[in-house]
């Protein structure tokens, strides 16, 4: 970690974003709240969250509930499990906005969280229980993982 310069000190509105460009504000978040993730996003070790991810993540779980409607919906299992083909499937969206939420600082947190609660509300109400998920689902532990999927072939 290299010594602050004195300048760097007085110039606090020009953040320093090293190779990543400085992001756009998120969809219906803060511009704190955006930059907070992104700083979460570019720091992450995993290979799913890179900046960008959480903004892609709520549109891709928004965009499961359209056209709206009371028709049941079935996230749909994806045939790649590469960073961009995963989000496919609306848990992995759901799951990158979990893992993003537990690595936010409190207030950001609470933001983001208030926005995945809405929509998790949707996805409770639009997708039916899956009571053999504990065999079949990988990470079932989680409670958007024990709900009726289909699987790519089906269509
Ligand atoms: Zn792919």
């Amino acid at each position: 970690m290299p010594r602050s310069r004195p300048g760097a000190l007085r110039a606090p509105q020009t953040p320093h974003f090293g190779w990543s460009l400085p992001p756009d504000r998120i969809h219906g978040l803060s511009a704190r709240t955006s930059l907070a993730i992104h700083r979460v996003e570019r720091l992450s070790g995993d290979y799913y969250i890179y900046p960008g991810a959480t903004d892609r993540a709520l549109r891709e779980y928004r965009a499961f509930f359209q056209p709206p409607g009371r028709r049941p919906l079935y996230p749909q299992e994806t045939t790649c499990s590469c960073r961009g083909c995963s989000f496919y499937d609306v848990r992995h969206a759901r799951d990158v906005l979990e893992q993003v939420v537990q690595q936010l600082p409190f207030r950001p947190r609470a933001e983001l969280e208030g926005h995945v609660r809405v929509l998790d509300s949707r996805y409770r109400e639009r997708t039916l229980p899956d009571p053999f998920a504990a065999r079949r689902q990988w990470r079932s532990d989680r409670w958007w993982r024990r709900r009726l999927a289909r699987s790519p072939e089906a269509g």
